[in-house]
């Protein structure tokens, strides 16, 4: 048989034993080189793509072959360009291509795979929901949407890095995310790291403190694609800067892709040192506005069909034009409005959503902030001065960010507002919080029931 025609027989047998997206990922771009009676020879594009045949298909590949009469005593795997012809465009050459010439031949190791002893529980991670598909395109984020996309299909080379800057709430992460679950859907051996900068400086810490600088650098540093969320958090922090410094240059000579979010333009970064302003300015700087009108309305429309709703024009219009501040209120109402029809048997409707959002704004007049941070404060046994403090031990940190998530959850109160009654200049810090305890607390019976009790104490 024809080496061709062999390997497309063997090909089609795989494909009916393996899930179609492994047989796209690790088979569709391979190629049969040579055989004799000892060895046949594979070509693949690349190592990740070798190494995942060599660990873990090797055996089926070798039944598959055996089937189609050639019993090989070995199976080797040759990175050839050739192979590239049938794969997603160029993807992964520009940043894969330096990790080929570092890796020892024969290497088992895939980096990817990040056994690495430098772990940490509170890592959080990309968030498979934030998708391309699912970002609504409209002015306002649209260029922004474009360098993604196009990252997304060329990582490392065009745009590195790319900086996106813009108030709260308007897509940032969603779109820096969504990258990370394009590129790691092409390939899932990419080492796609996401982490937004309070982790990251919370990690250097702890690095700092159990000695582990060089692992944490390491871990960073091999990165295929870094994504770094909200970068303003940096600003400071001196030894978390060099060290940012030298992850940068690191992964940026490797042709490494590095995507920055922040909410303001590096220049307006205080204390941001002039050598990393300089960085973040290789490559490219955009500014995400909240979304027109327009898209507003297609973001109303398209959240609530996620959550299998069609709702009246007027309704659509309502939230759009009365919930401007960015995406993530409106989201916020839209969620509101439907839990309140959901309960009720209601069909969404402009008097339900204006009582509502009318509603919601006055409802809890006889709550403050001061008595949610009390009570929340005498809950956990600590003195107000120390939740409103400076503080971040594990004990006042945890009981600050449900103080936080209680003026959310129960005054409604903006970001802004929310960091302002703990004494905190940035809102961003809030958002996390808030972010957290809501994703802690579907996980976890204990902190759902300390949210109760103080619920409970607060409103008895
Ligand atoms: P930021 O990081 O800028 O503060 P996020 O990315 O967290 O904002 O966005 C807030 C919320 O709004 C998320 O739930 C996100 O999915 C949603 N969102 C923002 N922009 C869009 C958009 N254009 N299309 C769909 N959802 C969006
Ligand atoms: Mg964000």
């Amino acid at each position: 048989m024809q080496k061709d025609s062999l390997w497309q027989a063997v090909l089609g047998e795989i494909e009916l034993s393996v899930s179609r997206g492994n047989f796209l990922t690790w088979f569709k771009s391979t190629q049969l080189l040579s055989h004799d009676d000892t060895t046949v020879t594979v070509g693949v594009p690349n190592v990740f793509i070798k190494q995942q045949l060599e660990r873990k298909y090797n055996d089926l590949i070798s039944v598959t072959l055996a089937k189609n009469g050639l019993n090989p005593i070995t199976i080797e795997y040759k990175i050839s360009p050739l192979s590239t012809t049938t794969r997603a465009p160029q993807f992964d050459e520009p940043i894969f291509v330096t990790t080929t010439n570092q890796e020892p031949a024969g290497s088992g190791a895939v980096r990817a795979s990040t056994n690495n002893s430098f772990s940490h529980s509170y890592r959080q991670g990309i968030n498979e929901r934030y998708t391309f598909d699912n970002f609504i395109v409209g002015a306002g984020n649209e260029l922004a949407f474009a360098a993604c996309q196009s990252i997304a299909q060329l990582p490392g080379n065009k745009y590195n890095p790319l900086f996106l800057y813009g108030g709260v709430g308007i897509g940032k992460t969603h779109l820096i995310q969504a990258v990370g679950n394009a590129i790691s859907k092409q390939n899932p051996a990419a080492k796609v790291l996401y982490i937004s900068t309070e982790q990251f400086v919370q990690e250097f810490v702890d690095a700092l403190r159990f000695r582990k600088t060089a692992d944490f650098a390491s871990y960073y540093r091999t990165a295929d694609v870094l994504i770094v969320d909200d970068i303003q958090f940096i600003a400071g922090k001196e030894k978390m800067q060099e060290e940012f410094f030298h992850t940068f240059n690191a992964l940026h000579q490797g042709n490494r892709q590095i995507i920055i979010s922040s909410d303001k333009p590096p220049k307006e970064i205080a204390t941001l040192e002039e050598r990393l302003r300089s960085r973040f300015a290789w490559g490219m700087s955009i500014d995400m506005q909240n979304p027109d009108f327009e898209t507003r309305c297609a973001i109303v429309q398209t959240k609530a069909q996620e959550h299998d709703m069609v709702l009246p024009t007027d309704v659509v219009e309502y939230l759009a034009t009365n919930v401007q501040t960015n995406i993530r209120e409106l989201e916020g109402a839209l969620n509101q409005l439907l839990a309140f029809c959901e309960m009720r048997a209601l069909e969404p409707s402009l008097e339900i959503v204006s009582s509502l959002l009318g509603v919601s704004k006055t409802r809890p007049k006889h709550l403050s902030a001061k008595q949610i941070i009390e009570r929340t404060a005498r809950h956990f046994q600590i003195p107000m001065e120390e939740i409103m403090g400076p503080k971040r031990d594990k004990d006042i940190v945890v009981p600050r960010q449900i103080a936080m998530y209680m003026l959310r959850s129960e005054l409604h109160l903006s970001f802004p507002k929310i960091a302002r009654e703990l004494g905190r200049k940035d809102h961003t810090t809030a958002i996390h919080s808030v972010e957290k305890i809501e994703k802690e607390s579907r996980e976890d019976a204990g902190l759902r029931h300390t949210l109760s009790e103080i619920k409970e104490r607060l409103y008895a």
